[in-house]
């Protein structure tokens, strides 16, 4: 059955060094890995996910990977770099043309405004709309910019989600909603057409997007639980559509409480949050461990970054309750 083993995965995006936000996604993966099967531990790997060049800084890959050796969390097999695998996510999208899922988009940010203002939106809200679906039925002669899945006629393959749901998955499919059980924050549901619209797969500019990217690397990597931060969430429901459309498995996910700064806007690279202080590392996972909300070792001034690890897996262990319910209905398996 599907979670007999444990992949994880920490899956940065080079466009600088870790922050005390990325931290925690880092160390909650880890820990999640280790704490496997009773504490008997899966595996953990490390992605690099350098699709949008643009966006990344030279250097950058290497200093996150050296941060997280500083801090204990070595990855169990190389890391992989999304920007050598362009030749799988080619093979993904021609799958979805192929499959009528994919059709090409030739609408600038200006037409979209232009299609939403037709339709009497207000340009305050743009942003936050779905495409409104001009290239569906044919580009009328005008060139190809991007490619976009086709959300809304999806049909989901169900007879992969009933397979699926045999082996313990814990989401549902019904026309573009997605409903899914997160390991943190419960019971989700989105509609993908209303909320998200035919999202991009490759854009304009010829990159592949992040979607296409991350579903095709989780199921090549063999990833069975994702954990990452919650401001990844609401990708969720577009990553179990892709799987569906592709048939390929779909992971479980956990979702970990984001930081804050002092303003009370999420820790991000984007608004300025500093590099990690590395010259105390123990201090630093101390304070990610305390955003996951495990204690801190009794011993931890006297500890070792391994023993101080070693014991937040124990705790790790402890709190993920959902999770050591499901370990002991497996252990039994086994
Ligand atoms: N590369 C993404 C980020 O750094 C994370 C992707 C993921 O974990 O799915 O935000």
């Amino acid at each position: 059955a599907q979670s007999l083993h444990y992949r994880g995965r920490f899956a940065p995006s080079p466009t600088g060094p870790l922050h005390a936000g990325s931290l925690v996604a880092a160390l909650a993966s880890w820990l999640d890995a280790r704490a496997w099967h009773g504490g008997r531990g899966g595996r953990w790997l490390v992605r690099i996910e350098d699709v949008d060049t643009p966006r990344c800084v030279p250097g950058a890959a290497e200093h996150i990977l050296q941060q997280l050796a500083t801090c204990g969390l070595l990855p169990d097999e190389p890391p992989v770099w999304q920007s050598q695998r362009s030749a799988l996510y080619q093979a993904a999208l021609d799958q979805l043309i192929t499959q009528g899922q994919a059709y090409p988009c030739a609408c600038s940010r200006k037409d979209i405004a232009a299609a939403l203002r037709a339709l009497g939106h207000a340009p305050e809200r743009h942003a936050t709309l779905p495409y409104p679906g001009t290239c569906r039925d044919g580009l009328h002669g005008r060139p190809a910019r991007a490619w976009r899945f086709r959300v809304a006629e999806f049909k989901p393959n169900q007879a992969l989600v009933q397979m699926q749901q045999a082996q313990g998955a814990h989401f549902s499919i019904a026309s573009n909603t997605v409903h899914w059980q997160d390991r943190r924050l419960g019971a989700q549901v989105q509609d993908v057409a209303q909320e998200v619209g035919d999202f991009v797969l490759r854009r304009a500019d010829g990159l592949w997007a992040y979607q296409l990217a991350v579903v095709v690397d989780d199921a090549a990597q063999g990833i069975t639980h994702v954990v990452r931060g919650a401001d990844l969430a609401d990708n969720t429901p577009r990553q179990i559509l892709l799987q569906n459309a592709l048939g390929l498995p779909t992971p479980r996910y956990l979702h970990t409480p984001l930081v804050c700064a002092a303003n009370g806007e999420k820790l991000s690279k984007q608004n300025g949050a500093a590099a990690l202080d590395l010259r105390e590392p123990l201090r630093a996972l101390g304070e990610a461990a305390h955003v996951l909300g495990l204690p801190a070792p009794p011993t931890l001034p006297h500890s070792s970054i391994p023993e101080a690890l070693a014991w937040w897996v124990q705790a790790w262990l402890h709190k993920t309750t959902m999770q050591t319910r499901e370990h002991a209905v497996l252990s039994t398996l086994v």
